[in-house]
């Protein structure tokens, strides 16, 4: 069979509102920034992919990366191992990480999308699995009291098993204040999840840490800077509750440091920034071989597939950075995803909505 080619692509860039802002210890995400990829083929199938660049400021500069990524791409086949290898090759002096990472993995994401839709599978058939129900957890932001225990009791509602918060108020009582009461409302059958999003100190992390360890949360995620994989250690060590991190991992590099300094007891590799579907498989295979329990970081339609090829698969995150350009192919029903009912990542755009908030 002659090989299907890449014959060009499209990134968009749109700025999407968010039903909630996500607020954190460390800036406000108010807006969610996307860049929306199209690669075509010489046969009859586009692939889809987003990546999300946090801040619209660097929403332009993705774009055109992406873009420029079109010259390495065009005229290969749709072989995701062997363009990872192209664009790996290409960027070795620049380094390929940050922008240049998030715009190849979102390459990656659509090439894996493509192959999917070639064969007329969903991804996961594709990556050798089978769809089936994954147990995830809605994500919510630093809410306080109020909004928190609001969204907690929509959260426990829906059905869902585990809800994660964002904390880091200005003392450790306000965040004990909240995480009580937030318990409060999902009682002891949902487990809790907090986020500290880089926000403390290692000392400030071993003390907050150590009074969250009587709380019964199931993780502490981020508690300090995340390039400090020696201080998450050193945070680890003192704690009894499991330490979590891994969504600013650029590619399994990083990840292979991070677990060197035994940083963390859980992983949560974003798709985007560990190098997409491609980079995901690599880092799932560490996290098999260190018995680490792995979970995914936003990007919700991907990551579905993904977990479910996973060894070590925990948690998906539910947090929906895309929705109002998406049709709604992921279903969330009893604190469960369910997906995997169409051929590729089931990324299909709502073209009203991308042309309503287009930059
Ligand atoms: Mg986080």
């Amino acid at each position: 069979m002659e090989a299907i080619r890449i014959t060009g692509l499209r990134a968009r860039a749109v700025n999407v509102p968010l039903e909630y802002p996500v607020k954190t210890a460390v800036g406000v995400v108010a807006t969610s920034p996307l860049v929306l990829i199209d690669l075509f083929t010489n046969a009859n199938v586009t692939g889809h992919a987003y990546v999300f660049t946090y801040t619209p400021l660097a929403l332009k500069p993705t774009q055109h990366m992406v873009e420029a990524l079109e010259a390495v791409a065009k005229g290969m086949p749709l072989s995701p191992h062997d363009i990872d290898r192209a664009m790996s090759a290409r960027f070795r002096l620049i380094g390929n990480t940050g922008l240049v990472r998030m715009a190849t993995a979102g390459i990656d994401m659509a090439v894996w999308d493509a192959k999917a839709k070639a064969h007329q599978v969903p991804l996961v058939e594709l990556l050798g699995g089978k769809a089936r129900p994954l147990p995830a957890y809605d994500s919510h932001s630093m809410d306080d009291v109020e909004l928190g225990t609001k969204r907690a009791q929509n959260a426990v509602d829906a059905g869902f098993k585990a809800v994660k918060t964002k904390i880091g108020y200005a003392t450790l009582e306000h965040d004990l204040k909240v995480v009580r009461a937030i318990k409060q409302v999902t009682g002891e059958s949902v487990q809790l999840m907090v986020d500290y999003n880089q926000g403390l100190s290692v000392p400030e992390a071993r003390r907050r840490g150590r009074a969250l360890d009587a709380e019964g949360v199931a993780w502490i995620e981020e508690p300090t800077l995340q390039h400090d994989y020696v201080g998450h250690a050193a945070i680890r060590e003192a704690l009894k509750t499991p330490v979590q991190m891994g969504e600013n991992w650029f590619g399994p590099e990083d990840m292979q440091k991070a677990i060197e300094s035994h940083a963390c007891d859980l992983c949560m590799p974003d798709l985007m920034k560990i190098g997409g579907v491609t980079g995901w498989m690599k880092a799932s295979a560490l996290a098999e071989q260190h018995s680490l329990p792995m979970s995914s970081h936003i990007f919700q339609e991907f990551s579905a597939h993904l977990l479910a090829v996973t060894p070590s698969a925990h948690w998906l995150e539910r947090m929906d950075l895309a929705g109002p350009v998406l049709e709604p192919v992921l279903q969330f029903k009893d604190g469960e995803a369910h997906f995997g009912e169409e051929p590729g990542a089931g990324i299909r755009w709502r073209e009203d909505q991308v042309s309503r908030f287009l930059v």
